[in-house]
């Protein structure tokens, strides 16, 4: 009975959260919402509603925890990008230890992002799967990272990276097969630690969040 009320005011707390983008007790959200995971997402299922709200949950409280992080890392930050963006006519090389290596050819968001990051001095991969995230992780060392995917895949990985501050950003279609990301949400995320002359500024746009816990995780 008691774990049922943890987690219906983990899931209140953490609507309210992201909803009013005033961050209250993330701990005890990200604590309980994980450490329930699979029940909850089974209990959102059986009762037909969308379950995907639990893994938006656990990402928006991540990237409001980790923000302040996250802007202080000034080298060796990366954004980690899904093979499934990738135009189903693209001719990049995979390699064996980085992913593929993207020719900017314009067939795909892959290459805008690329080109913003570049600007902004963000290291862009583009991960054919999990293998090649553990081998960047260990080879390229980031201090930070963006990550693009799904809700589902999000929640799981940026728990699995928490060791260095990470955000992340959902894509806008699902289904492994050129999928979307809107390319604006990744460069405002690069704009926190990396900013550009206030008139083009996208974070002018947005509202950051608010903490009534200070600390985070
Ligand atoms: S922009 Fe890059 S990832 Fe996209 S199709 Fe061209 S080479 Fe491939």
């Amino acid at each position: 009975m008691f774990i049922i009320l943890f987690n219906l005011l983990a899931l209140a707390i953490g609507l309210y959260s992201i909803r009013r983008k005033r961050i209250i007790f993330p701990t005890f959200v990200l604590f309980i919402l994980y450490l329930f995971y699979s029940p909850v997402k089974w209990v959102f299922s059986a009762f037909s509603m969308n379950d995907l709200l639990v893994d938006e949950i656990l990402v928006e409280i991540q990237n409001a925890v980790y923000l302040e992080k996250f802007k202080k890392q000034t080298e060796r930050k990366v954004v980690l990008l899904p093979q499934c963006l990738r135009s189903s006519d693209c001719h990049a090389r995979c390699d064996p230890l980085y992913g593929f290596v993207c020719t900017k050819c314009g067939r795909c968001d892959v290459g805008e992002i690329t080109k913003e990051a570049e600007i902004r001095d963000f290291k862009v991969f583009v991960v054919p799967g999990s293998s090649f995230v553990k081998k960047i992780f260990k080879e390229y060392r980031p201090t930070s990272c963006i990550g693009v995917a799904c809700p589902v895949e999000l929640s799981e990985s940026m728990q699995k990276t928490s060791v260095i501050p990470s955000q992340g950003v959902y894509l806008i279609n699902d289904g492994c097969f050129e999928t979307k990301v809107n390319v604006s949400d990744v460069v405002l995320k690069m704009e926190l630690v990396s900013p550009i002359p206030d008139g083009e500024s996208l974070l002018k746009t947005v509202t950051l969040y608010d903490f009534e816990e200070k600390g985070g995780i």
